[in-house]
């Protein structure tokens, strides 16, 4: 596989990133996901401008400009000829020579690395077909959740919990409420109404969300954004989660009971169709 690190296109085991690295020590980095479906990228605007906003808010600017942002994503799905899957990429503070709290100065080089994962299949997964199941967990993660940081063990520690219990993932719960799946945006449906939290520090300000909500609001679907609870998820007529890499996944279990006809709902299925038609139409 081609990488890219700091502006260079390397094979994999050439790309090596020093020990002090302050994404690797510290966790001091950012990262964004974008979907890759006929060799193009999706939601591409959106991300940028999300990565540009989590850079800003730990007091780091963006080391490249939005060209050339797309180039190197382009280039590393051509060069690896991908055509259905995802694209990741990561910037850190880069390497202060030395083990230190306080920030280095601000001429430090940014740490860039990039890399393409191949999906065959990625939007006929056969789990939106079946839909998934979760379980609800306590959200113990940081409150600057609208950071999207590489600080992932939390999650990674609840996908596990989930899967050592048969499941698929984890809804995090915090003070009663659901605040986000480990890596997605959660939603529930209620005699037609879309409910999904709005939002706030508490949840990843998802990409994937955003359009959906702009493309269900042209569609005429109703929207409540507010918090909901597990019980009134359970009770719920449908459920679903959004995300860069799975696009609109249904959920027809959460916490051992089965939501609904225990199969994807009506909205679910047409705003997983929807997403997939529009997200498509605006790829590059
Ligand atoms: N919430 C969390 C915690 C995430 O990690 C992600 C994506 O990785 C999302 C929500 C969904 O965001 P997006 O739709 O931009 O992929």
């Amino acid at each position: 596989r081609t990488v890219y690190l700091n502006g260079d296109y390397l094979p994999e085991t050439e790309a090596k990133v020093s020990i002090f690295d302050r994404g690797f020590l510290m966790g001091d980095g950012v990262y964004e996901v974008t979907s890759v479906l006929d060799g193009k990228i999706l939601e591409f605007a959106g991300h940028m401008a999300r990565l540009t906003r989590s850079l800003a808010e730990l007091g780091m600017g963006n080391p490249l400009s939005e060209e050339e942002w797309l180039e190197a994503h382009r280039q590393l799905v051509a060069r690896n000829e991908v055509t259905e899957g995802m694209v990741y990429l990561q910037v850190t503070r880069g390497n202060p020579g030395d083990r230190d709290f306080a920030y280095p100065p601000e001429d430090t080089p940014q740490t860039v690395v990039m890399f393409t994962q191949s999906k065959p299949g990625l939007a006929d997964n056969p789990q939106a077909k079946t839909g998934v199941r979760v379980i609800s967990l306590p959200d113990l993660r940081w409150s600057r959740r609208d950071i999207k940081t590489v600080q992932l063990l939390y999650p990674s520690m609840a996908k596990m919990e989930a899967k050592a219990k048969g499941v698929d993932d984890a809804w995090l719960v915090e003070d009663g409420f659901v605040t986000e799946g480990t890596s997605n945006n959660t939603y529930i449906v209620k005699d037609g109404k879309i409910i999904t939290r709005q939002l706030s520090t508490d949840i990843l300000h998802g990409i994937t969300r955003s359009s959906l909500l702009r493309y269900a609001a042209e569609a005429q679907m109703q929207i409540e954004e507010r918090p909901f609870t597990i019980a009134e998820a359970q009770a719920a007529d449908e459920a679903f989660f959004t995300s860069a890499s799975a696009f609109v996944m249904p959920v027809v279990e959460v916490d051992g009971v089965t939501l609904g006809a225990g199969k994807p709902g009506p909205v679910a299925t047409r705003l997983r169709e929807l997403y997939l038609e529009e997200s498509r139409k605006s790829a590059v």
